[in-house]
């Protein structure tokens, strides 16, 4: 397996190997850039097929940390890190206390917090053996409300904001009376939901599981729809809330909507879809931008902070987001190769 010339290496500072044999941990901690503060980034158990698989995983989601904490505007750079091994079968208290120590061996370059197969319950485990692990305690919620430590209010928080100023920007009209198909109803797709309900929006909404549609409908007004009729819809905005890739050559010749604004991660099956959005002219919040708020979240947990400051950080998802549309306009590019470029700039230039 090579590393230097790994085709996801693209400068890593550091990539770190650990196996400790007593308790059969197997990880990677890979550290993109650390130029605007320490590197955070979740720590993902996952059943890899082979080593090569999990290197690959955990240098993307490196690299990709560093654009995102950029973008949201936080004192810190881009890590992660991923055990390997099926967490329902293999995980241990004592390879969490092991995971704990590799993070610690990094001297806080690193900060780890939940991802995939990492719950609440492992991180504290973890910080038993290192100061570098956040997302263990919850303090705050961005409005004041019992903080119960899931970031999926501020993530929805954030989406909400920028969905706005989305729909400002494209539109040139606030919320009430537009319409918005969001898909997928889970944590943060259903407060999402409320939110926008509360602005006077005409929701449609579709999930594989019923459970939370019953709701929306009766309590949102929500219009459901099945899950393959989601993308044809004609709508204003659409809201990609459950998983990525949704946007690709089948779903993109389908879209009326105007605006592409959701929680969900790697919303583009390639970067070039952000230019077939751009020459159908619709407007596209790039994922890592609008989705920021749990990542903001977790920072303010881990410093010493306030609601008010948190919510005011969550806000400003908005400005940012008019601030790549107006430059991708300026530039006359797609907005999700605008926000790379600004991310670098910010993280490059230090
Ligand atoms: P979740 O699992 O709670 O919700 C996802 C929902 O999508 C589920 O209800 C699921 O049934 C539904 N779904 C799955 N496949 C579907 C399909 N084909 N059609 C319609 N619905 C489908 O997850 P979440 O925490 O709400 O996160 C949603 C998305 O946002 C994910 O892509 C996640 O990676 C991203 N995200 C979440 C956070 C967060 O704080 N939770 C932060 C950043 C990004």
């Amino acid at each position: 397996m090579s590393v230097f010339d790994h085709k996801a290496y693209d400068n890593h500072e550091k990539v770190a190997f650990f196996h400790d044999a007593k308790s059969g941990l197997k990880a990677i901690i890979a550290v993109h850039n650390t130029n605007l503060g320490p590197a955070l980034g979740g720590c993902r158990m996952w059943p890899y097929a082979s080593s090569e698989e999990a290197l690959t995983d955990v240098l993307r989601l490196s690299k990709g940390m560093s654009y995102k904490s950029a973008m949201a505007n936080l004192e810190l750079g881009g890590g992660k890190s991923v055990i390997i091994g099926d967490p329902r079968k293999l995980k241990t208290d004592e390879m969490m206390l092991a995971m704990g120590e590799f993070v610690q061996s990094l001297g806080g370059k690193y900060i780890t917090a939940e991802d995939s197969g990492i719950a609440v319950k492992d991180l504290k485990l973890m910080a038993q053996r290192s100061d570098y692990i956040a997302g263990t305690q919850a303090k705050y919620r961005y409005d004041g409300g019992e903080a119960d430590g899931n970031p999926a209010p501020s993530t929805a928080y954030g989406v909400f904001v920028g969905l706005r100023s989305s729909v400002r920007h494209a539109l040139k009209t606030d919320l009430n009376g537009v319409s918005v198909a969001i898909q997928g109803l889970g944590h943060v797709g259903y407060r999402l939901a409320e939110h926008l309900h509360r602005e006077g929006a005409k929701l449609f909404v579709t999930d594989i599981y019923p459970d939370n549609l019953d709701k929306a409908a009766q309590e949102l007004g929500a219009t459901v729809v099945s899950p393959d009729e989601i993308f044809a819809l004609d709508v204003d905005v659409l809201a990609p809330c459950a998983m990525g890739a949704v946007i690709n050559d089948n779903s993109i010749s389908l879209l009326k909507a105007k605006v592409v604004a959701g929680a969900a991660n790697n919303q583009l099956a390639e970067e070039r879809h952000g230019q077939i959005l751009k020459d159908k002219g619709i407007l596209y919040a790039p994922d890592y931008v609008i989705n920021a708020g749990g990542v903001i979240d977790i920072f303010h947990q881990k410093m010493d902070s306030s609601a008010e400051a948190m919510r005011k950080h969550i806000e400003g998802i908005g400005d940012t987001l008019v601030e790549i549309y107006q430059r991708s306009e300026e530039q006359n590019l797609p907005t999700n190769i605008e926000a790379n470029r600004m991310a670098e700039e910010r993280f490059l230039a230090k």
